[in-house]
């Protein structure tokens, strides 16, 4: 089809008046609806092709039955088509020194409109496809919903933006070398289950990397001293959290380089993206930090949003043996306690916890092995503040300790005397639901703001049947690694303790939390090729086998790879956490499902005999004839 070029985009049309007036254009862009003005007069927006800006069309013909009139043409177009139209531009305002008087002199270019000269219609919009406004639009039909929804198409500009500052930051700022790294990997599973892809080659197979970490160490040891890649993750992980199987990390890693100098970088970075996206300071001091160990005993989770106050505090000590079987009958168990403010006036704290009680997250807390939390209102006009139950001391300690107000929600939870082992306890997660339902209910604004945090000092290993949906790093010593198990001990003492104690070793290993988002991790990395051996046979008792899927970068380490360290940040939710969205599919042009389904394309889709065979594949009894097509 041959169409006229446009001379310029409808945002550029304003300019100052003295330079006008009664230019001819040549815009591009969609119709919206026509507003008739009679006989001889149409009025119609044009959007520009990015949707952003719109200026008024204007078509009048004295021979309105005209067929070949610009006004039949125009009538006879659908809203929403594309067209290029050529005009000239003239100005809506009565008074024409009006401009010229306004301090910029600019006539804006809702004061503008273009009076068509010819038009091209460049193709139909049919009626059976619906975008106005309001207008449901479902998920397989996405490009009507980017096409409708502002927000969306901001989100995927800022990503877009953020794209540019950080390359620009990293690459020409602070020299960074952008690599790529390849996807089709090997299956040398690092904590997730990993996609594999059959090769034609019978029972071969690449693997899809979870990370590029293994290539990004490699390139340490080649003489690369500092890389980044914006790089396409796979994860074959159950979808629950809002997960996407495949996702984009800002990976990056630094030779000669320690934890501190990784976190000074990404701090730096993350700075500049608040600055320059949002123009927001975060702020000039640096981000605070907290130990693992800190924030499970404080917050009961890994990952704490600090904007919701409510520290957990240790109480057993205080409390009576009888209040303590009420709520647990755990041998000599933790009690932590917290408050959560909700009213002032307590019978309004206890429509909440009603309210809270019926929701069906109240389930998982009551279900608690541990034993169920107890709740209760302070109410100064009950015996002990309405915690009676505490007996006299306790009480007296508790609202000191927590210094209690009027209608505060006073919350305890039993837990095992134990270690702290994975991402939060039941007393985090229930912090948490407490203060969600606050909001939900109308008790409490949203927070809002930003509250960073670097947490650090995570135990090197955990024990691996902690979480069976993880695959975990395939040893067999009942240990997986927190992060990964390139991830270097912190000090000599905890290289010490890899043998002894590996369960109390501590990783130099740092996550970096806003909000109780995750946004990242990363570790300084083992990079003695004797300790990254140990690691893997001797603590995760891997046999020589699974160890041999390891060689290639054990061979690398040994290749004089100097001391390493990086981080990688989850892009996806990065951007999600700034445009304030709770879900990651909402600054994703194509996310997949809940079920992990692209349901606009329609994949994954079944493979078809001819496919089966090529790849050397054969489905179980049970599924044939259901799941291949018969082609
Ligand atoms: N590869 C790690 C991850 O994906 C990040 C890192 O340690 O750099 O979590």
């Amino acid at each position: 089809m041959i169409f006229p070029a446009a001379t310029c985009d409808i945002k550029d049309l304003p300019e100052r008046r003295e330079s006008r007036p009664h230019k001819t254009v040549t815009l591009h862009g969609y119709l919206g609806s026509l507003r008739n003005a009679g006989k001889s007069l149409t009025f119609v927006e044009l959007s520009n092709t990015d949707l952003t800006h719109s200026v008024q069309l204007v078509a009048h013909s004295k021979d309105h039955d005209d067929p070949n009139s610009v006004l039949a043409q125009l009538r006879s177009l659908d809203s929403n088509a594309p067209v290029a139209i050529t005009g000239t531009v003239k100005s809506r305002v009565a008074k024409p020194n009006e401009a010229r008087d306004s301090p910029s002199g600019i006539i804006p270019v809702s004061d503008l409109e273009i009076s068509i000269a010819e038009i091209v219609p460049l193709n139909e919009f049919p009626k059976d496809i619906i975008i106005a406004e309001g207008t449901n639009i479902p998920p397989h039909q996405r490009h009507l919903q980017i096409r409708q929804d502002k927000n969306l198409r901001d989100a995927l500009l800022l990503r877009s933006r953020a794209y540019s500052i950080i390359r620009k930051e990293m690459v020409q700022t602070m020299r960074f070398t952008e690599i790529e790294t390849p996807l089709l990997f090997k299956s040398t599973p690092e904590g997730a289950r990993e996609f594999l892809v059959p090769t034609r080659t019978a029972g071969e197979a690449y693997a899809l990397p979870q990370s590029p970490q293994q290539y990004k160490q490699i390139l340490m040891a080649s003489g690369v001293s500092k890389y980044v890649q914006f790089a396409k993750c796979f994860r074959d992980e159950d979808l629950r959290a809002d997960r996407q199987p495949e996702f984009t990390q800002l990976d990056l890693e630094m030779a000669f380089s320690t934890g501190e100098d990784v976190m000074k970088v990404v701090e730096a970075l993350v700075k500049k993206l608040w600055r320059n996206l949002l123009d927001l300071d975060t702020t000039s001091e640096a981000f605070p930090r907290m130990s693992y160990q800190h924030a499970m005993s404080m917050y009961g989770s890994d990952k704490p949003d600090l904007r919701l106050g409510s520290e957990i505090k240790r109480i057993q000590y205080m409390l009576p043996v009888d209040l303590v079987r009420m709520i647990s009958d755990l041998e000599e168990p933790i009690v932590e306690v917290m408050k959560v403010p909700i009213a002032e006036d307590p019978k309004e704290t206890r429509r909440f916890v009603t309210g809270f009680m019926d929701s069906a997250e109240a389930k998982q807390f009551n279900k608690n092995p541990d034993g169920q939390p107890g709740i209760f209102v302070y109410d100064s006009r009950k015996p002990l503040g309405g915690l009676q139950a505490f007996g006299f001391e306790a009480a007296e300690q508790v609202e000191e300790a927590l210094e209690l107000e009027e209608g505060d929600l006073v919350v305890l939870q039993a837990r095992k005397d134990a270690p702290f082992a994975g991402g939060s306890t039941m007393m985090g997660n229930l912090r948490l639901a407490l203060h969600k339902s606050a909001v939900s209910q109308g008790f409490k604004p949203r927070p809002s703001g930003f509250k960073f945090l670097w947490v650090n000092d995570f135990p090197l290993f955990k024990p691996s049947d902690l979480d069976v949906s993880e695959p975990g790093q395939g040893g067999t010593a009942g240990l997986s690694s927190t992060h990964h198990p390139f991830t270097a001990p912190k000090t000599p003492a905890d290289v010490d303790l890899l043998l002894t104690n590996p369960l109390e070793c501590v990783a130099d290993h740092y996550d970096l939390v806003v909000n109780g988002v995750e946004l990242g991790g990363g570790s300084r990395r083992i990079h003695q090729h004797a300790m990254q051996e140990l690691v893997l046979r001797d603590v995760l008792g891997m046999s020589n086998e699974r160890l041999e899927d390891f060689r290639h970068l054990i061979e690398v380490l040994r290749a004089g790879c100097p001391p390493h360290a990086g981080m990688a940040l989850g892009f996806d939710r990065l951007m999600a956490v700034m445009l304030g969205k709770d879900s990651v599919r909402d600054v994703i042009a194509f996310p997949k499902s809940g079920k992990g389904e692209d349901v606009m394309v329609k994949s994954p889709s079944k493979m078809t005999k001819q496919q089966l065979e090529t790849y050397h594949l054969r489905l179980r009894e049970e599924h044939k004839g259901v799941d291949e097509k018969g082609t």
